[in-house]
Protein backbone atom coordinates (compact mmCIF):
# COMPACT_ATOMS: atom_id res chain seq x y z
CA UNK A 1 0.00 0.00 0.00
CA UNK A 2 1.61 3.34 -1.27
CA UNK A 3 2.16 5.82 1.80
CA UNK A 4 -0.59 9.02 1.45
CA UNK A 5 0.94 12.17 0.98
CA UNK A 6 -0.60 15.52 1.92
CA UNK A 7 0.46 18.80 0.61
CA UNK A 8 -0.25 22.62 1.48
CA UNK A 9 -3.45 23.71 0.40
CA UNK A 10 -3.56 27.14 -0.74
CA UNK A 11 -5.69 29.50 -2.82
CA UNK A 12 -8.04 26.28 -3.69
CA UNK A 13 -5.58 24.34 -4.93
CA UNK A 14 -3.13 21.35 -3.00
CA UNK A 15 0.50 22.18 -3.89
CA UNK A 16 3.81 21.09 -2.50
CA UNK A 17 5.58 23.09 -0.19
CA UNK A 18 7.83 25.57 -2.74
CA UNK A 19 10.84 24.03 -1.31
CA UNK A 20 9.73 20.14 -2.31
CA UNK A 21 10.84 18.88 1.00
CA UNK A 22 8.37 16.63 3.03
CA UNK A 23 8.12 15.35 6.43
CA UNK A 24 6.98 11.89 7.70
CA UNK A 25 3.90 11.73 10.29
CA UNK A 26 4.61 8.33 12.22
CA UNK A 27 1.69 6.04 13.99
CA UNK A 28 2.52 6.55 17.90
CA UNK A 29 0.81 2.60 18.26
CA UNK A 30 3.94 0.85 16.37
CA UNK A 31 6.48 3.89 15.11
CA UNK A 32 5.66 3.01 11.19
CA UNK A 33 5.41 5.88 8.84
CA UNK A 34 1.70 6.77 8.34
CA UNK A 35 1.72 9.57 5.76
CA UNK A 36 3.99 12.40 4.54
CA UNK A 37 3.00 15.90 4.80
CA UNK A 38 4.66 18.89 3.08
CA UNK A 39 7.00 20.87 5.51
CA UNK A 40 5.79 24.09 4.63
CA UNK A 41 7.88 27.09 5.18
CA UNK A 42 8.22 31.02 5.05
CA UNK A 43 7.93 31.22 1.59
CA UNK A 44 4.70 29.32 1.90
CA UNK A 45 3.15 31.17 4.57
CA UNK A 46 3.64 33.88 2.79
CA UNK A 47 1.86 33.10 -0.43
CA UNK A 48 -1.12 31.76 2.09
CA UNK A 49 -1.52 34.64 3.70
CA UNK A 50 -1.89 36.76 0.17
CA UNK A 51 -4.35 34.13 -0.74
CA UNK A 52 -6.64 34.69 2.55
CA UNK A 53 -6.14 38.72 2.06
CA UNK A 54 -6.93 38.56 -1.65
CA UNK A 55 -10.44 36.30 -0.42
CA UNK A 56 -11.11 38.18 2.88
CA UNK A 57 -13.66 41.05 0.99
CA UNK A 58 -15.57 38.91 -0.73
CA UNK A 59 -15.84 36.61 2.15
CA UNK A 60 -16.31 39.60 4.82
CA UNK A 61 -18.81 41.09 2.58
CA UNK A 62 -21.01 38.13 1.47
CA UNK A 63 -24.54 37.79 3.03
CA UNK A 64 -24.11 36.49 6.46
CA UNK A 65 -27.14 33.64 5.80
CA UNK A 66 -24.59 31.87 2.63
CA UNK A 67 -21.82 31.35 4.78
CA UNK A 68 -23.87 29.97 7.86
CA UNK A 69 -24.77 27.77 4.62
CA UNK A 70 -21.52 26.79 3.52
CA UNK A 71 -20.87 25.96 7.17
CA UNK A 72 -24.08 23.68 7.92
CA UNK A 73 -22.53 22.09 4.87
CA UNK A 74 -19.68 21.15 6.12
CA UNK A 75 -21.36 20.01 9.86
CA UNK A 76 -23.26 17.32 7.83
CA UNK A 77 -20.20 15.82 5.64
CA UNK A 78 -17.95 16.04 9.05
CA UNK A 79 -20.66 13.40 10.22
CA UNK A 80 -21.22 11.54 7.01
CA UNK A 81 -17.04 10.93 7.50
CA UNK A 82 -17.19 10.43 10.91
CA UNK A 83 -15.79 6.68 10.70
CA UNK A 84 -13.35 7.62 8.51
CA UNK A 85 -12.05 10.80 10.07
CA UNK A 86 -11.92 9.39 13.39
CA UNK A 87 -9.88 5.94 12.19
CA UNK A 88 -7.52 8.69 10.40
CA UNK A 89 -7.28 11.05 14.04
CA UNK A 90 -7.13 7.43 16.31
CA UNK A 91 -4.39 6.44 14.45
CA UNK A 92 -2.58 9.91 13.89
CA UNK A 93 -3.06 10.74 17.21
CA UNK A 94 -2.94 7.42 19.34
CA UNK A 95 -5.96 8.07 21.31
CA UNK A 96 -8.48 5.27 21.80
CA UNK A 97 -11.12 5.00 18.60
CA UNK A 98 -14.69 6.23 20.61
CA UNK A 99 -12.54 9.56 21.82
CA UNK A 100 -11.90 9.98 18.17
CA UNK A 101 -15.67 9.53 17.07
CA UNK A 102 -16.60 12.11 19.64
CA UNK A 103 -13.94 14.71 18.41
CA UNK A 104 -15.02 14.29 15.31
CA UNK A 105 -18.71 14.87 16.25
CA UNK A 106 -17.48 17.52 18.36
CA UNK A 107 -15.90 19.01 15.22
CA UNK A 108 -19.59 18.85 13.73
CA UNK A 109 -21.03 20.69 16.20
CA UNK A 110 -18.74 23.63 16.11
CA UNK A 111 -19.61 24.06 11.86
CA UNK A 112 -23.39 23.38 13.16
CA UNK A 113 -23.23 26.10 16.10
CA UNK A 114 -21.67 28.24 14.22
CA UNK A 115 -23.86 28.02 11.18
CA UNK A 116 -26.32 29.31 13.20
CA UNK A 117 -25.01 32.38 14.91
CA UNK A 118 -23.22 33.55 11.21
CA UNK A 119 -26.38 35.98 10.56
CA UNK A 120 -27.27 36.62 14.69
CA UNK A 121 -24.09 38.58 15.44
CA UNK A 122 -26.08 41.80 16.16
CA UNK A 123 -25.08 45.40 16.80
CA UNK A 124 -26.15 47.74 19.51
CA UNK A 125 -28.68 50.90 19.31
CA UNK A 126 -26.74 53.80 21.67
CA UNK A 127 -28.95 56.73 22.95
CA UNK A 128 -27.90 60.14 22.13
CA UNK A 129 -30.88 62.43 22.23
CA UNK A 130 -32.82 63.12 19.36
CA UNK A 131 -29.71 64.63 17.12
CA UNK A 132 -27.80 61.65 16.54
CA UNK A 133 -28.25 58.05 15.27
CA UNK A 134 -25.45 55.97 16.93
CA UNK A 135 -25.20 51.83 16.43
CA UNK A 136 -22.38 49.74 16.44
CA UNK A 137 -21.19 46.67 14.31
CA UNK A 138 -19.36 43.67 14.67
CA UNK A 139 -16.82 43.31 12.19
CA UNK A 140 -14.74 40.59 11.12
CA UNK A 141 -10.77 41.12 12.06
CA UNK A 142 -9.54 40.33 8.76
CA UNK A 143 -6.92 37.30 8.07
CA UNK A 144 -6.62 34.71 11.30
CA UNK A 145 -3.54 32.81 12.00
CA UNK A 146 -4.19 29.82 13.48
CA UNK A 147 -1.66 27.52 15.07
CA UNK A 148 -3.01 24.46 16.05
CA UNK A 149 -1.31 21.52 18.43
CA UNK A 150 -1.24 17.83 18.20
CA UNK A 151 -3.68 16.54 21.10
CA UNK A 152 -6.98 17.45 19.37
CA UNK A 153 -6.19 18.52 15.88
CA UNK A 154 -9.57 18.05 14.19
CA UNK A 155 -11.95 19.60 17.22
CA UNK A 156 -9.69 22.24 18.00
CA UNK A 157 -9.30 23.04 14.31
CA UNK A 158 -12.90 23.01 14.01
CA UNK A 159 -13.32 25.16 17.43
CA UNK A 160 -11.31 28.08 15.95
CA UNK A 161 -12.24 27.51 11.82
CA UNK A 162 -15.91 27.73 12.75
CA UNK A 163 -16.39 31.37 14.90
CA UNK A 164 -13.66 32.76 12.48
CA UNK A 165 -15.53 31.39 8.99
CA UNK A 166 -18.76 32.41 10.39
CA UNK A 167 -17.88 35.89 11.14
CA UNK A 168 -16.21 36.85 7.34
CA UNK A 169 -12.41 36.09 8.39
CA UNK A 170 -10.47 34.12 6.94
CA UNK A 171 -7.61 31.71 7.38
CA UNK A 172 -4.09 30.42 7.55
CA UNK A 173 -4.25 27.48 9.41
CA UNK A 174 -0.58 25.72 10.47
CA UNK A 175 -1.12 22.08 11.74
CA UNK A 176 1.47 20.40 14.28
CA UNK A 177 3.61 18.54 12.76
CA UNK A 178 3.21 15.68 14.51
CA UNK A 179 -0.29 14.79 14.06
CA UNK A 180 -2.44 16.80 11.47
CA UNK A 181 -4.22 14.42 8.94
CA UNK A 182 -7.36 15.05 10.21
CA UNK A 183 -6.76 18.48 9.56
CA UNK A 184 -5.71 18.19 5.97
CA UNK A 185 -8.91 16.10 5.31
CA UNK A 186 -11.39 18.59 7.02
CA UNK A 187 -9.43 20.80 4.98
CA UNK A 188 -10.47 18.92 1.57
CA UNK A 189 -14.34 18.93 3.03
CA UNK A 190 -14.38 22.61 3.38
CA UNK A 191 -13.15 23.08 -0.23
CA UNK A 192 -15.79 20.08 -1.57
CA UNK A 193 -18.80 22.03 0.20
CA UNK A 194 -18.22 25.19 -1.25
CA UNK A 195 -15.43 27.22 0.53
CA UNK A 196 -14.16 29.76 -1.85
CA UNK A 197 -10.72 29.56 -3.06
CA UNK A 198 -8.30 31.62 -0.37
CA UNK A 199 -10.67 31.41 2.41
CA UNK A 200 -8.68 28.82 4.31
CA UNK A 201 -5.38 28.39 3.26
CA UNK A 202 -3.61 25.39 5.54
CA UNK A 203 -0.02 24.99 5.61
CA UNK A 204 1.86 22.03 7.30
CA UNK A 205 5.43 22.09 8.54
CA UNK A 206 7.67 22.42 12.06
CA UNK A 207 6.81 24.78 14.25
CA UNK A 208 10.33 27.15 14.09
CA UNK A 209 9.64 27.33 10.76
CA UNK A 210 6.24 27.73 9.04
CA UNK A 211 4.39 28.20 12.46
CA UNK A 212 7.21 31.15 13.32
CA UNK A 213 6.40 32.38 10.13
CA UNK A 214 2.96 32.78 10.56
CA UNK A 215 3.05 34.20 14.18
CA UNK A 216 5.47 37.24 12.87
CA UNK A 217 3.84 37.85 9.46
CA UNK A 218 2.52 41.54 9.23
CA UNK A 219 -0.02 41.20 7.42
CA UNK A 220 -1.89 39.27 9.85
CA UNK A 221 -4.37 40.43 12.24
CA UNK A 222 -5.16 37.72 14.89
CA UNK A 223 -3.30 35.24 15.97
CA UNK A 224 -5.01 32.02 17.50
CA UNK A 225 -2.81 29.62 19.12
CA UNK A 226 -3.14 26.68 21.56
CA UNK A 227 -0.23 24.80 22.38
CA UNK A 228 2.65 25.34 25.79
CA UNK A 229 3.44 28.32 27.72
CA UNK A 230 6.65 28.73 26.29
CA UNK A 231 5.35 28.78 22.54
CA UNK A 232 2.34 30.52 23.36
CA UNK A 233 4.78 33.29 24.60
CA UNK A 234 6.94 33.29 21.85
CA UNK A 235 4.02 33.61 19.36
CA UNK A 236 2.75 36.63 21.73
CA UNK A 237 6.16 37.93 21.09
CA UNK A 238 5.62 37.63 17.76
CA UNK A 239 2.71 39.41 17.52
CA UNK A 240 3.43 42.58 19.68
CA UNK A 241 5.86 43.67 16.67
CA UNK A 242 3.04 43.62 14.68
CA UNK A 243 0.71 45.25 17.19
CA UNK A 244 -1.59 42.27 16.28
CA UNK A 245 -3.75 40.17 19.47
CA UNK A 246 -3.47 37.07 20.22
CA UNK A 247 -6.02 34.50 21.88
CA UNK A 248 -4.29 32.31 23.81
CA UNK A 249 -5.27 28.59 24.83
CA UNK A 250 -2.18 27.19 26.94
CA UNK A 251 -1.78 24.61 29.32
CA UNK A 252 -3.47 23.63 32.42
CA UNK A 253 -3.26 21.61 36.06
CA UNK A 254 -6.84 21.55 36.58
CA UNK A 255 -7.62 20.05 40.12
CA UNK A 256 -11.30 18.33 41.14
CA UNK A 257 -11.52 19.24 44.52
CA UNK A 258 -13.33 15.90 46.30
CA UNK A 259 -14.89 16.96 49.67
CA UNK A 260 -16.07 14.58 52.73
CA UNK A 261 -19.58 14.91 51.55
CA UNK A 262 -19.27 13.66 48.19
CA UNK A 263 -20.75 11.10 46.29
CA UNK A 264 -17.73 8.74 45.52
CA UNK A 265 -19.67 6.33 43.14
CA UNK A 266 -20.55 9.32 40.96
CA UNK A 267 -17.00 10.75 41.14
CA UNK A 268 -14.88 8.03 40.94
CA UNK A 269 -15.68 7.31 37.00
CA UNK A 270 -15.55 10.74 36.18
CA UNK A 271 -12.39 11.65 38.11
CA UNK A 272 -10.44 9.15 36.03
CA UNK A 273 -12.14 9.83 32.77
CA UNK A 274 -11.07 13.81 33.51
CA UNK A 275 -7.19 12.71 34.43
CA UNK A 276 -6.98 10.23 31.41
CA UNK A 277 -8.92 11.53 27.95
CA UNK A 278 -6.25 11.24 25.20
CA UNK A 279 -3.41 9.52 27.56
CA UNK A 280 -3.97 12.54 29.28
CA UNK A 281 -2.39 14.56 26.72
CA UNK A 282 -5.36 17.19 27.26
CA UNK A 283 -4.78 20.89 27.98
CA UNK A 284 -8.30 20.73 30.14
CA UNK A 285 -7.24 17.38 31.82
CA UNK A 286 -8.38 16.93 35.79
CA UNK A 287 -4.92 15.70 36.66
CA UNK A 288 -4.92 16.71 40.03
CA UNK A 289 -6.91 15.28 43.02
CA UNK A 290 -7.60 17.01 46.29
CA UNK A 291 -9.22 15.28 48.17
CA UNK A 292 -10.66 15.75 51.98
CA UNK A 293 -8.73 13.72 54.89
CA UNK A 294 -11.74 11.67 56.06
CA UNK A 295 -12.21 10.42 52.41
CA UNK A 296 -8.67 10.54 51.28
CA UNK A 297 -7.88 6.05 51.97
CA UNK A 298 -10.81 5.16 50.44
CA UNK A 299 -11.09 7.46 47.35
CA UNK A 300 -7.29 5.87 46.87
CA UNK A 301 -8.81 2.78 46.73
CA UNK A 302 -11.39 3.32 44.78
CA UNK A 303 -9.30 4.87 42.06
CA UNK A 304 -6.68 2.37 42.46
CA UNK A 305 -9.06 -0.99 41.22
CA UNK A 306 -10.22 0.68 38.75
CA UNK A 307 -7.36 2.01 37.22
CA UNK A 308 -6.34 -1.45 37.40
CA UNK A 309 -8.87 -2.52 34.92
CA UNK A 310 -8.32 0.38 32.28
CA UNK A 311 -7.04 -1.21 29.07
CA UNK A 312 -4.06 0.16 26.90
CA UNK A 313 -3.40 -0.19 23.83
CA UNK A 314 -3.18 0.74 20.10
CA UNK A 315 -6.36 3.54 19.67
CA UNK A 316 -7.37 1.65 16.90
CA UNK A 317 -7.85 -1.65 19.11
CA UNK A 318 -10.60 1.18 21.05
CA UNK A 319 -8.63 0.76 24.86
CA UNK A 320 -9.55 3.00 27.39
CA UNK A 321 -6.05 4.47 27.19
CA UNK A 322 -4.05 4.71 24.02
CA UNK A 323 -0.57 5.46 22.72
CA UNK A 324 1.21 8.91 23.37
CA UNK A 325 2.16 10.98 20.96
CA UNK A 326 5.82 10.29 20.33
CA UNK A 327 8.49 8.74 22.01
CA UNK A 328 9.47 12.14 23.18
CA UNK A 329 6.41 12.56 25.23
CA UNK A 330 6.58 9.13 26.47
CA UNK A 331 9.87 9.75 27.87
CA UNK A 332 8.83 13.25 29.27
CA UNK A 333 6.15 11.60 31.25
CA UNK A 334 7.98 8.56 32.49
CA UNK A 335 10.81 11.24 33.56
CA UNK A 336 8.36 13.32 35.71
CA UNK A 337 7.23 9.59 37.31
CA UNK A 338 10.37 9.63 38.61
CA UNK A 339 10.74 13.36 39.83
CA UNK A 340 7.39 12.28 41.83
CA UNK A 341 9.10 9.42 43.28
CA UNK A 342 12.43 11.30 44.16
CA UNK A 343 10.37 13.98 45.21
CA UNK A 344 8.49 11.50 48.28
CA UNK A 345 5.06 11.03 46.14
CA UNK A 346 3.45 7.10 46.17
CA UNK A 347 3.25 5.04 42.89
CA UNK A 348 0.05 3.62 43.81
CA UNK A 349 -0.76 1.84 40.33
CA UNK A 350 1.14 2.10 37.09
CA UNK A 351 4.35 3.97 36.89
CA UNK A 352 6.04 2.06 33.64
CA UNK A 353 5.60 1.77 30.18
CA UNK A 354 3.92 -1.19 29.11
CA UNK A 355 6.94 -3.66 27.59
CA UNK A 356 5.22 -6.41 25.98
CA UNK A 357 5.44 -8.34 22.41
CA UNK A 358 2.14 -5.87 21.45
CA UNK A 359 2.97 -2.84 22.69
CA UNK A 360 6.65 -2.38 23.40
CA UNK A 361 7.14 -0.18 20.15
CA UNK A 362 4.32 2.10 20.72
CA UNK A 363 4.54 5.18 23.24
CA UNK A 364 2.80 3.33 26.37
CA UNK A 365 2.48 4.75 29.90
CA UNK A 366 0.28 2.77 32.15
CA UNK A 367 -2.56 4.88 33.43
CA UNK A 368 -0.77 6.02 37.30
CA UNK A 369 -1.60 7.08 40.71
CA UNK A 370 0.76 9.54 42.45
CA UNK A 371 -0.79 9.47 45.81
CA UNK A 372 0.64 11.89 48.89
CA UNK A 373 1.82 14.71 46.95
CA UNK A 374 2.35 18.30 48.10
CA UNK A 375 2.34 21.66 47.14
CA UNK A 376 5.60 22.06 46.29
CA UNK A 377 6.10 18.98 44.42
CA UNK A 378 7.15 19.77 40.68
CA UNK A 379 4.28 16.81 40.14
CA UNK A 380 1.64 19.02 41.52
CA UNK A 381 2.75 22.08 40.24
CA UNK A 382 3.50 21.40 36.39
CA UNK A 383 1.07 20.29 33.40
CA UNK A 384 2.81 16.58 32.82
CA UNK A 385 0.69 15.64 29.99
CA UNK A 386 0.30 11.77 30.32
CA UNK A 387 -1.81 9.45 32.21
CA UNK A 388 -0.74 10.75 35.49
CA UNK A 389 -2.94 11.83 38.04
CA UNK A 390 -1.42 12.92 41.78
CA UNK A 391 -3.68 13.28 44.87
CA UNK A 392 -3.22 15.70 47.63
CA UNK A 393 -5.20 15.53 50.54
CA UNK A 394 -6.74 18.32 52.27
CA UNK A 395 -8.47 19.15 55.84
CA UNK A 396 -10.03 22.43 55.50
CA UNK A 397 -11.89 23.84 52.36
CA UNK A 398 -10.02 27.15 52.66
CA UNK A 399 -6.93 24.98 52.37
CA UNK A 400 -8.44 23.38 49.54
CA UNK A 401 -9.04 26.63 47.62
CA UNK A 402 -5.61 27.81 48.04
CA UNK A 403 -4.42 24.28 46.95
CA UNK A 404 -6.71 24.35 43.86
CA UNK A 405 -5.09 28.25 43.16
CA UNK A 406 -1.21 27.17 43.69
CA UNK A 407 -0.11 26.60 40.12
CA UNK A 408 0.73 28.77 37.30
CA UNK A 409 -2.35 27.62 35.66
CA UNK A 410 -6.52 28.32 35.71
CA UNK A 411 -7.68 26.58 33.27
CA UNK A 412 -10.44 23.93 34.69
CA UNK A 413 -11.21 22.85 38.30
CA UNK A 414 -14.18 20.61 38.99
CA UNK A 415 -15.79 20.34 42.76
CA UNK A 416 -17.61 17.64 44.12
CA UNK A 417 -19.64 17.63 47.65
CA UNK A 418 -23.35 17.79 48.03
CA UNK A 419 -23.04 20.73 49.78
CA UNK A 420 -24.49 23.90 48.19
CA UNK A 421 -23.28 26.76 50.06
CA UNK A 422 -19.34 25.05 50.32
CA UNK A 423 -19.50 23.74 46.57
CA UNK A 424 -20.83 27.40 45.47
CA UNK A 425 -18.16 29.23 47.74
CA UNK A 426 -15.25 26.87 46.20
CA UNK A 427 -16.38 27.69 42.57
CA UNK A 428 -16.18 31.74 43.49
CA UNK A 429 -12.75 31.51 44.80
CA UNK A 430 -11.42 29.16 42.68
CA UNK A 431 -9.38 30.71 39.65
CA UNK A 432 -10.23 29.10 36.74
CA UNK A 433 -12.44 29.79 33.36
CA UNK A 434 -14.67 27.18 33.56
CA UNK A 435 -16.34 25.47 36.80
CA UNK A 436 -17.69 22.22 37.06
CA UNK A 437 -19.66 21.20 40.14
CA UNK A 438 -20.35 17.36 40.49
CA UNK A 439 -19.39 16.65 36.76
CA UNK A 440 -16.44 17.52 34.55
CA UNK A 441 -17.01 18.43 31.07
CA UNK A 442 -20.16 18.69 29.82
CA UNK A 443 -20.73 16.99 26.22
CA UNK A 444 -18.76 18.45 24.00
CA UNK A 445 -18.55 21.66 25.69
CA UNK A 446 -19.10 23.06 22.47
CA UNK A 447 -21.53 25.67 23.73
CA UNK A 448 -19.30 26.35 26.91
CA UNK A 449 -17.27 29.50 27.00
CA UNK A 450 -13.65 27.94 27.25
CA UNK A 451 -9.99 29.95 28.10
CA UNK A 452 -8.30 30.26 30.68
CA UNK A 453 -6.83 32.56 34.17
CA UNK A 454 -3.18 33.54 34.35
CA UNK A 455 -0.99 30.91 32.50
CA UNK A 456 -3.44 28.87 31.11
CA UNK A 457 -3.89 31.89 28.42
CA UNK A 458 -6.55 34.67 27.99
CA UNK A 459 -9.87 35.25 25.39
CA UNK A 460 -12.52 32.96 24.92
CA UNK A 461 -13.23 29.88 22.57
CA UNK A 462 -16.34 28.03 21.88
CA UNK A 463 -19.76 29.20 22.31
CA UNK A 464 -20.89 32.86 21.95
CA UNK A 465 -17.72 34.23 23.85
CA UNK A 466 -15.94 33.15 20.81
CA UNK A 467 -17.69 35.56 18.61
CA UNK A 468 -16.25 38.70 20.54
CA UNK A 469 -12.75 37.15 19.74
CA UNK A 470 -13.36 36.67 16.51
CA UNK A 471 -14.50 40.23 15.54
CA UNK A 472 -14.32 43.78 16.83
CA UNK A 473 -16.32 46.50 17.43
CA UNK A 474 -17.28 49.50 15.32
CA UNK A 475 -19.27 52.94 16.42
CA UNK A 476 -20.84 54.50 13.63
CA UNK A 477 -22.70 57.90 14.50
CA UNK A 478 -24.47 59.84 12.24
CA UNK A 479 -25.94 63.75 13.39
CA UNK A 480 -29.34 63.58 11.36
CA UNK A 481 -31.06 66.47 10.05
CA UNK A 482 -33.98 66.72 12.11
CA UNK A 483 -37.20 69.22 10.96
CA UNK A 484 -37.79 71.31 13.89
CA UNK A 485 -40.91 72.90 14.11
P1 LIG B 1 3.62 23.38 21.19
O1 LIG B 1 3.53 24.72 21.76
O2 LIG B 1 4.95 22.74 21.08
O3 LIG B 1 3.02 23.32 19.70
C1 LIG B 1 1.75 23.83 19.38
C2 LIG B 1 1.76 24.30 17.95
O4 LIG B 1 2.67 25.38 17.86
C3 LIG B 1 2.24 23.26 16.93
O5 LIG B 1 1.52 23.42 15.72
C4 LIG B 1 3.70 23.65 16.72
O6 LIG B 1 4.20 23.27 15.46
C5 LIG B 1 3.61 25.15 16.81
N1 LIG B 1 4.87 25.81 17.18
C6 LIG B 1 5.95 25.29 17.83
N2 LIG B 1 6.92 26.23 17.94
C7 LIG B 1 6.44 27.36 17.37
C8 LIG B 1 6.96 28.67 17.21
N3 LIG B 1 8.17 29.01 17.64
N4 LIG B 1 6.16 29.60 16.63
C9 LIG B 1 4.92 29.29 16.21
N5 LIG B 1 4.39 28.05 16.32
C10 LIG B 1 5.13 27.10 16.90
O7 LIG B 1 2.63 22.56 22.04
P2 LIG B 1 2.26 21.05 21.85
O8 LIG B 1 3.36 20.26 22.40
O9 LIG B 1 1.88 20.82 20.43
O10 LIG B 1 0.91 20.92 22.73
C11 LIG B 1 0.95 20.67 24.08
C12 LIG B 1 0.60 21.90 24.87
O11 LIG B 1 -0.56 22.54 24.34
C13 LIG B 1 0.23 21.58 26.30
O12 LIG B 1 0.84 22.52 27.14
C14 LIG B 1 -1.27 21.73 26.34
O13 LIG B 1 -1.82 22.01 27.58
C15 LIG B 1 -1.51 22.81 25.36
N6 LIG B 1 -2.86 22.73 24.82
C16 LIG B 1 -3.78 23.66 25.21
C17 LIG B 1 -5.09 23.60 24.76
C18 LIG B 1 -6.12 24.63 25.16
O14 LIG B 1 -7.14 24.74 24.50
N7 LIG B 1 -5.89 25.39 26.21
C19 LIG B 1 -5.46 22.58 23.89
C20 LIG B 1 -4.51 21.65 23.52
C21 LIG B 1 -3.19 21.74 23.98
Amino acid sequence: MTTPSYDCFIDGAWRPAQSGRTLEVLDPADGLVLATIARGEAGDIDEAVRAARAALPGWADCVPVLRGRVLSAIARRILEEKDRLARIESQDTGKPLAQAQADAVAAARFFEYYAGVADKVLGTSIPLGPDYHDFTVREALGVTAQIVPWNYPLQIAARGLAPALATGNTVVLKPAELACLSVLELTRICHEEGLPAGVLNVVPGLGHEAGAALAAHPDVNLVVFTGSVATGSQVMRAAAENIVPVLLELGGKSPNIVLADADLDEAVPVLLKAAFPNSGQTCSAGSRVLVQRAVHRELVERLAARCRELTVGPGLQNPDIGALVSRAQQGRVLDYIRIGRDEGAEVITGGTPLPGVDLDQGNFVAPTLLDGARPEMRVHREEIFGPVLTILPFDEVEEAAALANSTDYGLVAGIWGRDVGTTNWLARTVKAGQIFINCYGAGGGVELPFGGYRKSGFGREKGLDALLSYTQVKNICTRVALRRS
